[in-house]
């Protein structure tokens, strides 16, 4: 039996309207899904009413891809984590790399994020990870590393606390970290974890994949112990994708994990 529930995060990003998001949203709930999965949704803002009415009774989470670093106030077209859960949102994305290289968000405004999570009751998706250049470089542990960096104020972990390891490199690219490759790295992050808060938390967190999971690199990377599930673009606008996933997602790993 395994020691944490696995996860799937559907990040549709900017690419449905809330009318082709609702329909997406009914073809996935009409997969049928294993008992022991997770599924969470993240549609772009305007879908979220529409997808969440779609989810309602499913056991699907809706999830939102951001919010603000304001609890409130005069800030134009910023979305706020009261906003969210008035909304029926129970999951976030924080630091997505298409945050970090088109806003040019850093670990401070991941830090307040996630407090404003914290006080509204939500759960943060923190998603990390290296480029190209810095894992050639044979930086990817600093570079981790710093990215938890956002955690530094937290005496306890946000609740419900998941960890995204999402390779910059391998988003969007059809290029997937190996599995062994992202064992390797979530284990480290485990660690980072355990340093933190203690081995308690870093054994029940969350630690997903991200980058080019699709059906065919699906079963390795839901093989390994290590890999507690996916946050997905692309496939995850795909029902029969998705429901690849499920299916691989829902498969024994492989048995013990990699030292
Ligand atoms: C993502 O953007 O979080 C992601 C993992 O995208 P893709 O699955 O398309 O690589």
């Amino acid at each position: 039996m395994r020691a944490r529930r696995r996860l799937l995060v559907a990040n549709w990003k900017m690419s449905r309207t809330p009318s082709a998001a609702a329909a997406l949203a009914r073809a996935l709930v009409a997969i049928p899904r294993p008992a022991q999965l997770d599924l969470a949704i993240a549609p772009s803002f305007p879908a979220l009413d529409r997808v969440g009415a779609a989810l309602a009774g499913t056991g699907i989470t809706l999830a939102a891809q951001d919010v603000y670093v304001e609890k409130e106030g005069a800030f134009t077209g910023e979305v706020s984590a009261s906003m969210l859960k008035d909304a029926g949102v129970a999951l976030v994305l924080v630091g997505h790399s298409e945050r970090r290289l088109f806003r040019g968000e850093r670990e401070p405004d991941f830090a307040r994020k996630m407090e404003r999570l914290v006080e509204q009751g939500l759960a943060p998706v923190y998603c990390v990870g290296e480029t190209r250049a810095e894992r050639d470089a044979g930086r990817t542990a600093d570079v981790l590393r710093s990215q938890l960096a956002a955690l530094d104020g937290f005496s306890a972990p946000p609740s419900g606390l998941i960890l995204a390891y999402e390779p910059v490199w391998a988003i969007g690219t059809g290029l997937p970290a190996t599995p062994a490759m992202a064992a390797e790295v979530h284990a480290r992050l485990r660690a980072e974890l355990a340093a933190r808060f203690g081995t308690g938390v870093a054994g029940s967190t969350r630690i997903l994949y991200g980058g080019s999971v699709s059906p065919v690199s699906a079963p390795g990377l839901f093989a390994e112990e290590e890999v507690d599930g996916g946050l997905v673009g692309n496939a995850s606008l795909v029902a029969s994708d998705v429901a690849a996933l499920l299916a691989a997602a829902a498969a024994p790993t492989t048995g013990a994990a990699r030292a």
